[in-house]
């Protein structure tokens, strides 16, 4: 598996650039809008295949419909966010995506938001915002779910093997990547707590807004399509 981990700093996203070493095809992760010419830099002459958001992001504003127009790569949006109407094609759980041998196995896992998914391929999973490194994303607005996202975490990533490395959506600290049993033993929100005190925990964080969470829903909903908010 070929594979390059990108950063973000405005939003301190990473998007993953994950592709077949045979034939070169590829799929990028979370594409950030103003990140494309470190992209295409990385992509080096490989064949972007798939653009994938793992879910409707409020912090950024995805790169996808740019990265259509310029590659003729496949937008791809979690089956929850079909109403976006600006995919080629949706994820449901148990989906699979393909890149000549390599395979990625769609997870759903709702909770930060309903349409959230992650992607496993092999001893790998990319989590998105559903878990990140000590912590998960919140739960708060756009449908946020605490219990579902516990349900998500301890009922679906955490039945990965201990040593399945985690590529998170985010980390606001310069750390990479985690594992699932490093998680599983120490994650500061999940590790210990039953679901219930993990939804009273979430209820009390009382986070600030996203940055730029008025602008970048409407531009997601259509797939990064343009910076104006339909209506504005
Ligand atoms: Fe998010």
């Amino acid at each position: 598996m070929w594979f390059r981990q990108l950063f973000d700093p405005e939003s301190s996203t990473y998007t993953y650039l994950v592709g077949d070493d045979a034939s070169g095809d590829t799929l990028v992760l979370d594409p950030v809008q103003g990140c494309e010419d470190e992209l295409f830099a990385a992509l080096a002459g490989r064949t972007l295949r798939y653009s994938v958001d793992t879910h409707v992001h409020a912090d950024h504003i995805t790169a996808g419909s740019l990265l259509r127009e310029r590659t003729g790569a496949r937008i791809a949006l979690p089956a929850l966010a079909s109403d976006c109407g600006c995919a080629d094609l949706t994820l449901a759980d148990g989906d699979e995506l393909r890149l000549g041998t390599l395979v990625l196995r769609v997870v759903h896992t709702p909770g930060h938001t309903p349409e959230s998914l992650c992607l496993v391929a092999g001893d790998q999973v990319f989590t998105g915002d559903t878990l990140l490194v000590g912590t998960c994303g919140r739960t708060d607005f756009q449908g946020g779910d605490a219990g579902a996202l516990y349900d998500s975490i301890t009922g679906r990533l955490f039945a990965l093997p201990d040593a399945t490395t985690v590529w998170p959506g985010h980390d606001y600290a310069g750390r990479t990547r985690t594992s699932i049993g490093a998680e599983r033993q120490g994650n500061l929100r999940v590790a210990g707590r039953s679901r219930a005190e993990f939804v009273a925990l979430m209820d009390s964080l009382d986070l600030p807004p996203p940055k730029k969470l008025e602008q970048a829903v409407p531009a997601n909903r259509r797939c990064g399509l343009d910076r104006t908010p339909q209506g504005a």
